[in-house]
């Protein structure tokens, strides 16, 4: 940026050398004669003007250089600051305002970045540059000449009196209209599942409009005072031709000062109106400022600096608190252990805190008391990265990305091999429904998702665990899907992908846990009871409750074919548990 800022200003500097030229070819030409004389500054004036085209081309090209960088890093940045916030800061934030940030108003920022750093130094040189000249040349013309660019400038700063509150208006109404837009379209499976295409339209066209209106109501408000200053500010000849002719009169002035002084008076208008043009980018830029470092000043998840290392892996809660809002808390004082290659199911109805305390364990909050740990390390003292190896967290919401199917498993654990990556397909049951696609495992997932099952795309997510192969496990178990054999393909998988693993399950359905180690009931934030099935159905009222109207509605499904469930998963475990198997 500074090469290009120093580019600018020589080609700016050899930008004045032809009027310079052609003042002394015009003081040659009155006196008469001397045609080398004017062929040797035509020449001047020609190779001052192809090095200051040239001067600004090696300028335009280092500021492009420079602006896209900054963009680049600043997307990088304000992506690693996401990443190492918790889940809930970074999901605070709404999908429309992270749409505007990293596209539009980085965006915005390059014009300003590549032309108008560089170029308005430049400018700014130019016009003292000329102003100056035309002092020396007489003071009076140099009055004249920014007479009326003072006028223009008054109007032009009196119609940006209210340009803070207005720019921030249009702030808010730019970030409801993205989101407003985005929401449409990610939601138009349901919006139109649900015939609400004119209600869910209407949202978004008010947005529509209602920015429309804004946007016009403020250059409405705006257009004469700014056409006003625009149509004043280039007007310097007005002052500079009778003040010239004036002290011309008055045997002040030459004629080829004269001729210079409406020159210069010319030449100054394209650096003035730059001037005006600037203060809109600036403040452009400023504000991009301002959006940017909303995010990277987001707070990030403290990190130990001596990580701690764990001695097994197992987990436990000890007196954990924990509230999203201030004041209403959602797990209270929460104590459970699950030993190494064990498994708790967390049951409970919905809202009890099951999978706000699940996700406690992956960090995807920090708790506000107590303390989780794995393998007697609260998870505050392990490393991110640490952390992340030792735990899979596979949701019912978890998604393919923008890759292959192959591409998709492979993140689980990048440096894993080809054959890895097909052998944790096959353990997910994926190969089946694979085999029928055309490009096979190197299928777009955008593409084969389109054409995929619920059932198939969670069978990727958890090819993609079983490949990472973390020691715990953490799954929200899947609501029922339609298709019993879909359903029975993923129970294998999850089977395999827990064997021998610590598993910690948000069990939606009860009799897929009967045989889960230990069961703990959820109830309004806190552990209401803990055991196992057998136990619970003793002890536990809620529970029998509970079990009670699962039974009953899993009397009412149709064809339940014997359930396939995640017991086979419990039963593996509990008999390799048993057998005090080691992994
Ligand atoms: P469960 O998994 O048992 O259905 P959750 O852990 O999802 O329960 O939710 C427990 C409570 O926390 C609910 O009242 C829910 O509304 C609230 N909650 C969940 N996620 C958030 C969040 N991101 N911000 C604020 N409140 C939340």
């Amino acid at each position: 940026m500074a090469f290009s800022e120093l580019c600018s200003i020589a080609s700016v500097a050899s930008g004045l050398v032809p009027f310079y030229a052609l003042y002394r070819v015009t003081d040659l030409l009155i006196a008469g004669g001397g045609e080398d004389g004017i062929a040797f500054w035509l020449v001047v004036a020609a190779a001052a003007y192809a090095c200051q085209r040239v001067l600004f081309g090696f300028s335009t090209v280092l500021s492009h250089v420079s602006a896209y960088t900054i963009l680049a890093t600043l997307r990088h940045d304000i992506n690693d600051k996401l990443m190492r916030a918790s889940l809930g800061t970074a999901a605070s934030k709404s999908v429309g305002a992270l749409k505007n940030l990293y596209v539009d108003r980085i965006e915005s920022i390059e014009v300003p970045l590549a032309h108008m750093i560089p170029e308005l130094s430049a400018n700014v040189l130019m016009a003292v540059g000329i102003a100056a000249w035309m002092t020396v040349l007489d003071w009076r013309l140099a009055l004249a000449c920014l007479g009326t660019f003072s006028l223009g400038a008054l109007v032009f700063l009196r119609s940006m009196g209210t340009y803070d509150r207005m720019y921030a208006g249009y702030r808010a109404e730019s970030d409801r209209v993205n989101s407003a837009m985005v929401e449409y379209i990610e939601g138009i499976r349901v919006v139109k599942a649900f015939n609400q295409t004119s209600e869910s339209y209407r949202k978004y066209a008010d947005a529509v409009e209602s920015f429309r209106d804004y946007t016009l109501g403020w250059f409405k408000a705006t257009w004469g005072a700014q056409n006003l200053a625009l149509s004043i500010i280039p007007t310097t000849l007005f002052g500079v031709v009778p003040v010239g002719i004036a002290l011309y009169l008055a045997g002040e002035l030459s004629p080829s000062e004269f001729a210079l002084a409406c020159m210069l008076s010319l030449a100054i208008v394209t650096p003035l109106t730059y001037l005006g043009a600037s203060f809109n980018t600036a403040n452009n830029i400023s504000y991009a400022i301002v959006d940017a470092r909303e995010f990277l000043d987001l707070p990030e998840l403290p990190q130990p600096s001596v990580p701690g290392s764990v001695k097994d892996f197992s987990v436990s809660f000890d007196r954990v608190r924990f509230s999203y809002v201030a004041g209403e808390e959602t797990i209270r004082e929460v104590s459970l252990t699950v030993a190494e290659g064990s498994s708790l199911a967390l049951v409970g109805p919905s809202g009890s805190g099951k999978t706000t305390l699940a996700r406690l364990i992956a960090r995807h909050w920090d708790v506000g008391e107590g303390s989780v740990r794995i393998g007697g390390v609260d998870v505050r003292e392990l490393s991110l990265d640490e952390l992340s190896n030792l735990v899979s967290y596979v949701s019912q919401d978890d998604h393919l990305i923008d890759g292959t199917l192959y591409e998709n498993v492979l993140i689980g654990r990048p440096q894993a091999s080809e054959e890895e990556v097909r052998a944790a397909m096959r353990a997910a049951s994926c190969d089946e429904f694979v085999s029928k696609l055309e490009r096979g495992w190197d299928t777009p997932a955008g593409e084969a998702g389109r054409s995929l099952s619920g059932g198939e795309r969670q069978r990727v997510c958890i090819a993609r665990a079983v490949l990472k192969d973390a020691p715990i496990i953490v799954l929200d178990e899947a609501t029922a899907f339609a298709d019993p054999d879909n359903e029975a393909r993923i129970q294998r998988s999850i089977a395999y992908l827990a064997h021998g693993k610590t598993l910690i399950v948000i069990a939606h359905r009860l009799s897929t846990i009967t045989a889960a180690d230990s069961i703990a009931v959820m109830e309004n934030g806190s552990v209401a009871a803990q055991g196992t099935h057998a136990q619970l159905l003793e002890s536990s009222p809620l529970y029998a409750r509970m079990w009670e109207a699962h039974v009953g509605s899993a009397r009412w499904a149709v064809g339940s074919h014997g359930a396939p469930c995640l017991s086979q998963v419990f039963h593996a475990h509990g008999r390799e548990h048993e057998k005090g198997e080691d992994r």
